[in-house]
């Protein structure tokens, strides 16, 4: 399921599992990478030219001045219909590179870049050293995704998870935009369903944050991490569409892509002051995904959606390991406290054991709990809080453990549906008509006392949301 080829003499940026698109940004190794051969007979350029922008005029008339645009070089083993359809797609005036162009913004300048079929083993990569994209086979999301890596090429973020976040948030707003034009690709999640994205909330916990930023240090967890942090920034995208290529013309003031985080906040402040509801630099704080100083020791994580538990160390330089052959224990436990499940297993090579517990979809609220060891130790229990009913639509939890019944109110604030409430069953409420909402949602919750209150951006999809309700005034 998870590819785990750590001896490539390059830095995986990505991956692809389960039927999702795994595109990978490679960066090549200056002088590790043989030069690439280029069989000139073989070359198909398509220069992209935009219409003359008045903004950018700087030393020419506006009339002469062109914002920089991509030339392409379809080398390689390609058939004769592959190459034509890459041809189609890459175009200046079809409808793939007018998409990506509005979502992402323009290169820095001018580019010339290589695209070379190559089964490397990953689906795609992009190495900004020799402007080069390269696929395992041709598919639109996939080069799609490079396309991303190569618009801000020599000012790639050494920041990998703005870097990969922003680039799969890209994709799948080209994507989406793409199929309603009628371009789309078999089985490409448009909307954030897959069960990652559907239990963004669970996963944005501390321990979900890497070490430096490195996104593909847990190969166990790598995919996760790409959907959150595509997530995260896709939740920027929905207020502001501009976001990502407004954000792109901001890298492209600096020398390069190796950017403090601290700048990377303040550069997308300036971009979109405001994400549900905070302002954009607190909102980041609360998404943990950018969590980047995580402290040596060994941590369990939940991947709630499907019950499997992840184990790993981390050591004091940020390097991280996951931890196979380690006993690994689950328990979940019902709203009164009836423990429904225990049960123990055995960590896989890739640190990780899914179980399999049967649950009834009337129980309402569960508390997973997690305990693991390693030779240093016992792990910190992780506690994560879920539903057994229906995963329609807006549904979710009241995490307080002793907050059983009330009601969910639910608005819009662009009043893209009229206001209605839910009820509070044993922790747990379902707002199914919710699922198809792209958009803003504030929630209301109260009941027994308590209150609680959440701000969320979600895709046309089902979100679980989880409610940490306080003594209401
Ligand atoms: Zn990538």
């Amino acid at each position: 399921m998870f590819d785990n080829q750590v001896s490539l003499p390059m830095i995986r940026l990505s991956k692809v599992g389960l039927g999702l698109v795994m595109a990978l940004l490679v960066l090549m190794v200056s002088g590790q990478v043989a030069s690439a051969s280029v069989t000139e007979n073989s070359t198909v350029a398509t220069t992209v030219e935009a219409p003359a922008s008045a903004k950018q005029n700087s030393t020419a008339t506006a009339e002469t001045v062109k914002t920089p645009g991509f030339t392409f070089k379809i080398e390689g083993e390609w058939a004769a219909q592959e190459k034509s359809q890459l041809e189609s797609w890459l175009s200046s005036t079809g409808p793939v590179m007018k998409t990506v162009k509005e979502v992402i913004g323009p290169p820095a300048q001018n580019l010339t870049v290589k695209v070379v079929k190559s089964s490397s083993g990953n689906a795609g990569e992009y190495d900004e050293y020799n402007h080069q994209i390269t696929l395992a086979s041709l598919q639109l999301s996939v080069l799609v995704h490079e396309l991303n890596h190569a618009t801000r090429d020599g000012h790639i973020l050494t920041n990998r998870v703005w870097e990969e976040g922003m680039a799969r948030a890209g994709e799948k707003e080209v994507m989406r935009l793409l199929r309603l034009q009628g371009i789309e690709e078999p089985g490409y999640d448009t909307n954030h369903a897959y069960g990652y994205d559907i239990y963004y909330e669970q996963n944005n916990v501390p321990t979900v944050g890497v070490p430096n930023g490195n996104i593909y240090a847990e190969p166990g967890l790598t995919l996760l991490r790409y959907e959150q942090a595509g997530y995260a920034f896709t939740k920027v995208l929905i207020e502001n569409p501009q976001f990502l290529s407004q954000f792109d013309a901001k890298v492209f003031t600096h020398a390069g892509g190796n950017i403090s985080q601290s700048e990377l906040v303040a550069m997308a402040a300036e971009v979109q002051p405001v994400v549900e509801g905070s302002p954009l630099a607190s909102w980041v704080a609360k998404q943990h995904i950018f969590d980047t100083n995580q402290q040596e020791g060994c941590y369990g994580f939940e991947r709630i959606n499907q019950f499997t538990v992840d184990l790993y160390c981390t050591d004091q330089y940020g390097g991280v390991a996951m931890q196979a052959g380690d006993k690994v224990a689950m328990k979940i436990v019902a709203p009164n406290k009836e423990v429904l499940f225990r049960e123990v297993g055995i960590t896989t090579a890739y640190g990780w054991f899914t179980f399999e517990p049967v649950l009834d979809a009337g129980v309402g609220r569960i508390k997973v709990v997690a305990t693991a060891k390693t030779p240093t130790g016992k792990v910190k229990a992780a506690t994560f809080y879920r539903q057994t009913g229906s995963e329609k639509g807006v549904f979710g939890v009241i995490t307080n453990a002793n907050v059983y019944s009330g009601i969910v109110s639910f608005s819009s604030p662009s009043g893209k549906f009229p206001p209605f409430s839910v009820s509070v069953t044993n922790g747990a409420f379902n707002a199914e008509g919710l699922e198809s909402l792209r958009g803003q949602f504030v929630a209301k919750f109260s009941g027994e006392g308590m209150v609680a209150e959440a701000t969320r951006n979600k895709d046309a999809a089902p979100y679980s949301l989880l409610l940490t309700a306080h003594k209401a005034k």
